[in-house]
């Protein structure tokens, strides 16, 4: 069918690279661009200086490839259409999709994730309105994190959540707040919402929202007759997942033993991240989701036909250098 052709149409899994501009800050201490990107191609050279023995200076270049990169003048509009654009529609045909954003802490991972949901969610309900009208569609809208290994409400005041499993694979938090939303002005305030609800306990440098997976998940459901009565079961899931700051899971020799623990939990849920979306790629039967609680709450999103994709978000800066080739290679490795 049409339908089908279109799902088959979109990639399984897509790795974007988005380098954000030199800030002020980096500018005032002279650091330098190191990323270049040749125009309309999905290239990346990264400029790495280094000393020699007699501390003279040399650059060595890393080059990659990716499905595509953004520069630094890309617009959100235009990181939309590369990336979570193409998969809508195919949420209709029962595809469950994951939008993931790595990268270091301040590379612009929640800069480039907060408009996504928000102008999906404006394409899923003007299908609702047009081509599935009066078919009993309806939207639900989710959000939470995982921090230090455990689930909280981000729509309801941090309510710590549990998860269960049933027998069909499906996943289910118990207590989470899903709200049907009918407009996107409601989506937009729970999506505010969430955010500010994250970045509570903030403490300058060591924010802790950097060490939080959030997730925002927009369900559609549907009524099996078609009408408003009868209960909505889940037709498709597009999930958004703003990650935690991938240097954090290098934070476990820390001396503070919490810090420790999260930067532990941070680092096998990025490994185990890993290894469920190239397991997903070689179509494996076996998906390592049990790895963290992250891959476990996704485990519904690597079975069955699903997309993914990731952004990874990269810091032009000559003093992230180290940052960004951790973060290119780990994009390197999902590909
Ligand atoms: P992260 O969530 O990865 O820690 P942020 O998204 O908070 O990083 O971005 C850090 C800062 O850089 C913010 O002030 C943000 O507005 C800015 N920024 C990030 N990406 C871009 C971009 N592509 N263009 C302009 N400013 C950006
Ligand atoms: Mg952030």
């Amino acid at each position: 069918s049409v339908d089908k052709e279109k799902a088959s149409n979109v990639a399984k899994i897509k790795v974007v690279v988005r380098k954000r501009p030199l800030n002020k800050r980096e500018m005032s201490k002279k650091e330098e661009d190191i990323i270049s990107i040749v125009p309309n191609s999905n290239y990346l050279t990264v400029h790495e200086t280094k000393l020699k023995v007699d501390l003279t200076e040399y650059v060595e270049k890393h080059e990659f490839v990716f499905d595509a990169v953004l520069n630094e003048d890309v617009s959100n509009d235009e990181v939309y259409s590369e990336t979570v654009e193409p998969i809508v529609p195919i949420i209709f045909q029962r595809t469950k999709a994951t939008c993931f954003a790595y990268g270091q802490t301040g590379s612009g991972k929640t800069y480039t994730m907060q408009p996504l949901p928000l102008k999906a969610s404006e394409d899923i309900l003007r299908l609702m309105h047009n081509t599935y009208r009066n078919q009993g569609f309806q939207l639900f809208v989710s959000f939470f994190e995982i921090y230090g290994g455990k689930l909280f409400d981000l729509l309801n005041d941090r309510r710590k959540l549990c998860m269960r499993e049933d027998g069909k694979q499906q996943v289910c938090i118990v207590g989470l707040q899903e709200y049907r939303v009918s407009n996107v002005e409601t989506i937009k305030d729970f999506i505010e919402k969430g955010n500010a609800t994250r970045s509570i306990g903030t403490t300058g440098a060591n924010e802790e929202s950097s060490r939080s997976h959030a997730i925002l998940q927009l369900a559609i459901k549907r009524s099996a007759d078609g009408s408003e009565s009868k209960p909505a079961r889940l037709v498709g899931k597009l999930s958004f997942i703003d990650l935690a700051g991938s240097e954090r899971g290098a934070d476990t020799t820390d001396n503070d033993k919490q810090t420790r623990m999260e930067g532990a939990e941070i680092n096998k849920s990025l490994l185990a991240l890993k290894e469920c979306i190239r397991a997903l790629d070689n179509d494996q039967g076996h998906i390592p989701f049990r790895g963290s609680k992250l891959t476990e709450v996704l485990r519904d999103s690597f079975v069955g036909d699903s997309r993914t994709v990731m952004i990874s978000c990269i810091s032009p800066s000559s003093g992230s250098c180290e940052h960004t080739l951790n973060t290119l290679r780990y994009a390197d490795r999902v590909k």
